[in-house]
């Protein structure tokens, strides 16, 4: 390392020792590292996440699935339901993937970087996340709050996604070989309260003397590419109810939020638009729009109302009646439970 990372790394975890974020699923800086399976939940949890939104979901998980083997057997139903309201629901599916593979081998993570990347569901980030926290390893850990600062500190210019290669050659050269788990831990949190996104703090910055972007506008950093419109999709959701309960359907395990407990739906996620063909035949009304927005699409998802009679058609293997007293209970996934509310806003309007 030369002198200038070393004088990065050195002041940054100074700075750590003092500032550093007291979170759930952290040890204090310097201290013995927390187990693998609580490092391994939280970054999970993280990616594309706040902190703020984590922190209960964490505190749920692991008071019900307290170690790796715990939630290994768990049934897939319930920690999708668990996981409900977190979104990017393919998280959830590694989630199990991987705990199941940590279980076929007696519980215990593997420790190094490239070993922890052959798990299933394990990606590259994770695995050096996991490296770094739990073991100690000098894995070299990038997020969106590291990219940012390290592409501010040596004012990389290339627009993303190309610049990322710089990026994670000067992140790996201010790597210290020891504590490289504190340091990623400082990056992430120098990136979240004072390089931040917008208005970084460069006056309370322990950088601030290394630092090449300062002197040319911080903000501008790191290059976004040129903004693309996100397509917009168009699909219908289907309310069905009797006597107290809506009928839900289990979505197949594959594909947009997969093995979700939802509404019926007329397959937008599978088509790109919805062909509108409701479970029934006969009966529907316009119940409104909600209005989702995806990664990469935007979504008007039109909500229909049954109010025909025919609903010994529906096949009981297709789904089942779920009280709407206990809707809450269902886990649905923020778009269904976006179009759940809007229906039971019409009994509302309706005085029932
Ligand atoms: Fe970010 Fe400013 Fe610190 Fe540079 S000096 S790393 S731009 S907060």
């Amino acid at each position: 390392m030369d002198a200038s990372a070393d004088t990065i790394s050195r002041s940054l975890l100074a700075w750590y020792d003092a500032q550093a974020r007291v979170l759930p699923w952290r040890s204090p800086p310097g201290s013995p590292p927390p187990e693998p399976y609580q490092v391994w939940l939280s970054e999970v949890m993280l990616q594309q996440t706040t902190v703020a939104a984590v922190g209960p979901y964490f505190a749920k998980f692991l008071a019900r699935w307290p170690t790796v083997l715990d939630l290994a057997a768990a049934d897939d139903a319930d920690v999708m339901a668990a996981w409900a309201g977190l979104g990017y629901y393919a998280r959830a599916r590694n989630l199990l993937a991987c705990a199941r593979a940590v279980a076929a081998r007696g519980g215990t993570f593997p420790a190094t970087e490239a070993e922890l990347q052959e798990l299933p569901g394990l990606g590259a980030y994770t695995a050096a996340a996991v490296a770094a926290i739990a073991f100690g390893e000098r894995a070299t850990v990038v997020d969106a709050n590291v990219e940012r600062v390290v592409a501010r500190l040596f004012a990389i210019d290339a627009p993303l996604p190309a610049g990322r290669k710089a990026i994670r050659a000067r992140a790996e050269e201010i790597t210290p070989a020891e504590r490289a788990g504190d340091f990623a831990q400082a990056m992430m949190d120098l990136g979240a309260t004072v390089c931040t996104s917008r208005a970084p703090r460069c006056l309370l910055c322990p950088l601030a003397e290394s630092c090449a972007g300062r002197r040319q506008g911080a903000e501008r950093f790191p290059v976004k590419p040129a903004k693309v419109a996100k397509p917009q999709r168009r699909g219908q959701a289907y309310w069905i109810e009797r006597s107290g309960a809506v009928w839900l359907v289990q979505r197949p395990g594959t594909g947009m939020l997969g093995g979700m407990r939802a509404l019926p739906d007329d397959g937008w996620s599978a088509r790109g638009d919805g062909r509108g063909t409701g479970p029934l035949a006969g009966g529907w009304t316009s119940g409104g729009v909600v209005r989702h927005s995806f990664t990469h699409f935007d979504l008007d998802l039109q909500l229909m109302l049954y109010s025909g009679g025919d609903l010994d058609r529906l096949a009981a293997d297709s789904g089942e009646w779920w009280p709407l007293d206990r809707l809450s209970d269902a886990g649905l996934p923020t778009l269904f439970a976006k179009a759940a509310r809007l229906a039971l806003a019409q009994h509302e309007d309706l005085g029932e």
